[in-house]
């Protein structure tokens, strides 16, 4: 069965197309335009990964993640963090607040999905069977 993947991103053009994207492999997600909300529709619905954007309002990634890891439910789900202001030793230091991944913005539509379903259990991933038409 395809993941369930919760997406926190501020940006409604930069939420649509990760969720167009990871919808069109068969995918089921959830959307949140903020961290607040990101962080309850978490402990609400235990997604399988989450997708996070650093610069959100409300609560921000690294706010975000600090809260997923202190809960003992969802300290173990995979969260890959994407940014639209990348500045070198940004990846290092969202791997070392608790990020299992790291993307700059503008993501790469071709790459992204394969790229993401790298941090999800074999048996979770859609790759190779999109989702028909
Ligand atoms: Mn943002």
């Amino acid at each position: 069965m395809p993941a369930r993947i919760l997406i926190a991103e501020d940006n409604r053009a930069s939420l649509e197309l990760v969720e167009y994207l990871l919808g069109a492999m068969g995918y089921a997600t959830r959307t949140a335009a903020d961290g607040r909300e990101g962080l309850r529709l978490a402990r609400e619905w235990v997604p399988d990964l989450i997708v996070c954007d650093l610069q959100m309002p409300g609560l921000n990634g690294y706010e975000v993640i600090r809260a997923l890891r202190e809960a003992p439910l969802l300290r173990a789900i995979p969260v890959v963090a994407v940014t639209a202001f990348s500045m070198p030793g940004d990846r290092e230091k969202a791997i070392a607040a608790g990020f299992n991944g790291y993307f700059s913005k503008p993501i790469d539509p071709e790459t992204f999905v394969g790229q993401i379903e790298d941090f999800l259990r074999p048996e979770l991933r859609a790759r190779g069977s999109p989702k028909p038409a």
